[in-house]
């Protein structure tokens, strides 16, 4: 579907190995400076944090369109879907774009951020397990090239939305009965959570067998997204299997063969140096292959495979930076406070994720010694970093760097405290721009309109 794809076409941009073990998480063009600075993109953390404030993020260009770019070469012939929800501004809508993917949102709101920004709609697929009737119409309205079906109730809804004399190609979303993800909070494979329909029960069977009586609704296949952070290969190959099984099944019960099969993201990456991380060189060939074999196995012929990468496109692409305001050194712990926290990143707060802060501007630095990063809202649990280790002198005025910042942070940031939140920067060949600004108290009271 979607993309046009010209297998061949694309070269990862040439990457600097990063300098220490420490950096091994950090955008590839990390380098450290005099000081104990670091540059991202050619520009130095510090001068960041004195042009536009902290807390702040940056978003490194060269390192999505290089992440964009392994997962063109990985996958030659599939349709990449950048997953928008992990982080959508117009400028990161655009380097997608640029690089040949196309889009998965997830309500119109993201939708319409990407077209009135000229993203072709017919490369954007919707999904949402409550698509709002607002949703639905946006998706009509603006020509989305695909909807993903979740509910037996949305089926006759959305036909009925779709104007006579046209068709609206759908997907259907099916829990395949997996269970994979770094956390029960994003395992979305199984029966036993809201995602999907469900393969072993009959349900997912039973709503294909109304989508394809629907003369307005055109199936372009099955969906599945089994979870997110997920390092290994082995999850993605059993989905192949049984969502071939599904295929089969399709063609003997109804003698449609579907052209298209998706098999959503949820790629993991390292948040800490020596974590595992998803091999997606490696998983674009295996994947393939098992298609190619469940495939053949079945007599059918090879559908083509969509995937939908948020997390391993972006995440490694951000970094924040915060100042530190407070150091309190209780009994056996050094609790560093920062002026950011939980409604920037909820991340270690829904999930207990942890993360590998750096100073950055100071040198000669004392030892590393254990600390807890905190932030500054009033809830004992905003923690952004728990049990890591800073330079045992760490004091207020500091500059922190949390890596791996450019997923599902900011598209998850919240008004708690009214702090506003952070703005976002891009950084590109020794300059930066800034992409979003900060929230400001004018912008807050604008809202607050009434007495
Ligand atoms: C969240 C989501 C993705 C992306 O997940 P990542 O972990 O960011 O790769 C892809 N597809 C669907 C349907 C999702 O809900």
């Amino acid at each position: 579907m979607v993309t046009p794809l010209v297998p061949g076409t694309a070269h990862p941009a040439p990457r600097t190995p990063p300098r220490d073990a420490a950096l091994s998480v950090w955008p590839a063009s990390a380098v450290p400076l005099a000081d104990g600075d670091l540059a991202v993109g050619g520009v130095p953390l510090t001068e960041l944090a004195d042009r536009f404030g902290t807390p702040v993020y940056l978003l490194d260009e060269a390192e999505v369109r290089a992440r964009c770019r392994a997962y063109r070469e990985a996958f030659p012939g599939a349709a990449v879907l950048y997953a928008a929800k992990a982080f959508l501004c117009r400028a990161m809508a655009h380097w997608a774009e640029e690089e040949g993917l196309g889009l998965d949102v997830c309500s119109a709101g993201e939708l319409e951020l990407a077209v009135t920004t000229g993203f072709p709609p017919e490369h954007i697929v919707l999904h949402g397990n409550a698509k709002s009737p607002y949703d639905l119409q946006a998706a009509l309205r603006l020509g989305v090239g695909r909807i993903v079906i979740d509910s037996p109730s949305e089926i006759a809804r959305l036909a009925v939305a779709v104007p006579e004399g046209s068709r609206q190609k759908v997907m259907v979303r099916v829990a395949p009965g997996i269970a994979a993800g770094g956390h029960a909070k994003v395992r979305t494979g199984t029966d036993d959570q809201k995602f999907g329909l469900s393969l072993t029960d009959g349900s997912a069977h039973h709503a294909i067998a109304r989508i394809l009586d629907q003369p307005r609704l055109e199936l372009a296949g099955p969906h599945c997204h089994l979870g997110s952070q997920i390092t290994s290969a082995k999850p993605y190959l059993a989905a192949v299997r049984r969502m071939v099984g599904l295929l089969a099944r399709v063609r003997d019960q109804h003698g449609v063969t579907l052209p298209e099969l998706d098999l959503g993201g949820g790629h993991g990456i390292a948040y800490r140096p020596g974590e595992p991380a998803l091999d997606i060189a490696a998983l674009g060939p295996r994947l393939r292959a098992e298609l190619a074999d469940s495939c053949a196995a079945a007599g059918l012929p090879v559908p083509r495979l969509i995937i939908e990468p948020g997390r391993a496109v972006v995440g490694p692409a951000g970094v924040a930076l915060y100042r530190v305001l407070a150091v309190k050194r209780t009994g056996h712990r050094t609790f560093v406070a920062v002026d950011g926290g939980m409604s920037d990143n909820p991340r270690p707060a829904l999930y207990g994720v942890r993360y590998a802060p750096r100073l950055v501007g100071r040198a000669g630095a004392a030892p590393l010694a254990p600390a807890t990063v905190a932030g500054r809202h009033c809830e004992a649990g905003d923690v952004l970093a728990g049990e890591t280790e800073l330079p045992g002198d760490i004091r207020p005025g500091d500059l922190l760097a949390v890596p791996v910042a450019g997923a599902y942070h900011l598209s998850m940031a919240s008004g708690y405290n009214l702090v506003g939140r952070p703005p976002v920067v891009a950084v590109a060949d020794g300059r930066a721009r800034l992409l979003i600004r900060r929230e400001s108290l004018d912008d807050i009271r604008r809202r607050d309109v009434g007495l």
